[in-house]
């Protein structure tokens, strides 16, 4: 069994405000991610998945097509957890593995915020590390995630409109610019390319 407690916030829910509000940290920690685990509990319980790992659950799942709700809530977890771990209000550095490999920070933003806003429905934007080192900008869809294809998470942002709404309402691209250059953790970052 999964618990909310396993996954804290990595900041105080007021943090991020104001470019993130406390009232959208608080549903999207407290209510989103809590339901996702509290599904996952309920799904895996009585499966062979019950009992393994968080990522060995989603690796395996992603081969079952008998087993796509317990994937999609299992991979809801890690990415919820993943993208929180991605934001700060602290200043850091973006790491210059990123600069160089886009060119310039202004590259990296623009490229990774035209992936985010071009997303059709709910799903996530990404900055994965492929086996040969080599760092790319991609988008999933709805829960799906980089572990079950084999590709290192790096960066994530959460484009699921209950990420942004309260605080942003269709106002996709600001949020996407706002996290971009203000609230991500490059140190978190920095930690995930030296893995
Ligand atoms: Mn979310």
């Amino acid at each position: 069994m999964f618990s909310l407690n396993e996954f804290p916030l990595p900041f105080n829910s007021v943090a991020l405000e104001p470019y993130i509000s406390q009232e959208t940290i608080d549903f999207h920690h407290g209510k989103h991610l809590a339901t996702y685990i509290k599904n996952l509990n309920d799904l895996y319980q009585g499966t062979q998945y019950e009992n393994l790992p968080l990522n060995d659950i989603i690796i395996q799942t992603a081969k079952d097509d008998s087993a796509k709700k317990i994937f999609n809530n299992a991979a809801q977890v890690y990415n919820h957890n993943f993208f929180f771990h991605c934001l700060s209000n602290e200043k850091f550095p973006i790491p210059s593995e990123i600069t160089e490999a886009f060119e310039s920070a202004e590259n990296f933003y623009s490229q990774f915020k035209s992936v985010a806003t071009s997303i059709f429905g709910s799903g996530w934007a990404w900055l994965v590390q492929e086996k040969d080192g080599t760092l790319k900008i991609i988008s999933t869809a709805n829960a799906d995630t980089p572990i079950a294809h084999n590709l290192k998470p790096i960066l994530t942002i959460d484009v699921w409109e209950h990420s942004y709404y309260l605080d942003y309402q269709n106002r996709r691209a600001d949020y996407i610019d706002t996290v971009l250059k203000n609230l991500i953790n490059w140190e978190f970052v920095k930690e995930n390319l030296q893995k």
